[in-house]
């Protein structure tokens, strides 16, 4: 757990790192991003995941390299001088970045500073239920937590979380922050192959999510090289497992897998019926469905058979 206990810290020359500020990296839904690390030094995380792209590093509760805010502003200053038209501050680490302890005075002195840009921070969730990162979040135009499992056993063998992390914790901070946030919640679910995938995960996960209705809920594998030997699953299986959500979920099937693909032929009864079970982006469209099937969609759309809805940002196609 973050405290502001940081007297046995290494406030850490940022000269060593110049890599606070990365990107940019253009994202569909939000345009132009820069990122800002936190742990620029090395990984520093209360979790340990399987699927980690770092490599495997031991856990803790607080940094213990820690960059001075003053440095951290500097950084992100240039950053936004030299990318004048940035539309997203992202802030992330190498590892944790609710772990950084002067977040909250962080977050408050970019938002003075950013302009019209606005704040986005991917967060493992782990902090979720401390009030003192609850503060820090509120202040995020999006926040983005991860939810790889919704119970305990899962969450120590996929995350390898720090000791004392307690995933009902987690679910009750979430529950907590979410109703008193204004901005985006969207919560990032990464299954990986016969760990969180199991009918009682997916359904643990999916009554959690219920109570909670986020603004939006990702759902990925592994897209890049794991720490450990763990396997993705298939684009299909993302799909299936899409399909044991409740459909009034805002799920959203986010993988590059979907690329690999060979589109089908589908009716337009099929169609209907597969939008019934769970709407779709166009994106997963485009994977799904053939050309002569693409046609039947536009045809059904016309017909007024599908709608659009936009989900903070994501267009879906659902079943009128
Ligand atoms: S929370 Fe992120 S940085 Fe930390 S171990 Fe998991 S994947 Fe790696």
């Amino acid at each position: 757990m973050p405290t502001n206990n940081i007297s046995q810290r290494t406030t850490l020359n940022a000269k060593r790192f110049p890599n606070i500020i990365f990107g940019p990296i253009n994202s569909r839904r939000f345009g132009k991003s820069l990122g800002i690390d936190l742990s620029p030094g090395k990984k520093q995380c209360n979790f340990d995941c399987l699927y980690c792209e770092l490599d495997p590093a031991k856990t803790m509760a607080q940094q213990d390299e820690v960059l001075p805010v003053a440095q951290i502003i500097n950084a992100v200053k240039e950053g936004l001088r030299e990318h004048g038209d940035i539309d997203v501050l992202t802030v992330t680490a190498n590892g944790e970045p609710t772990l950084y302890p002067y977040l909250n005075e962080l977050i408050e002195v970019i938002n003075k500073i950013k302009g019209h840009t606005k704040t986005l921070i991917l967060s493992n969730a782990a902090t979720i239920d401390d009030p003192k990162i609850q503060e820090a979040l509120l202040k995020f135009d999006e926040v983005k937590l991860s939810l790889d499992c919704a119970t305990q056993k899962c969450l120590k063998k996929l995350d390898r979380s720090h000791e004392g992390i307690d995933v009902e914790r987690i679910k009750k901070g979430m529950l907590d922050f979410k109703a008193r946030y204004r901005g985006s919640l969207i919560i990032e679910i990464l299954v990986v192959a016969t760990l969180n995938d199991k009918p009682e995960e997916i359904g643990a996960l999916n009554d959690y999510l219920l109570k909670l209705h986020p603004d939006r809920i990702d759902l990925g594998t592994i897209d890049r090289p794991p720490a450990f030997d763990v396997k993705p699953v298939s684009y299909e299986r993302l799909l299936a497992l899409s399909r044991q959500f409740d459909p009034s979920l805002p799920l959203y099937i986010a993988s590059r897998k979907k690329a690999h693909m060979t589109p089908s032929a589908y009716t337009e009864e099929e169609i209907l019926d597969t939008l019934a079970k769970r709407p779709l982006t166009k994106e997963d469209i485009e994977a799904l469905f053939d050309e002569a099937s693409q046609k039947r969609f536009e045809f059904l759309q016309n017909e007024k058979k599908i709608v659009q809805v936009d989900s903070n940002g994501v267009i879906f196609y659902k079943k009128d």
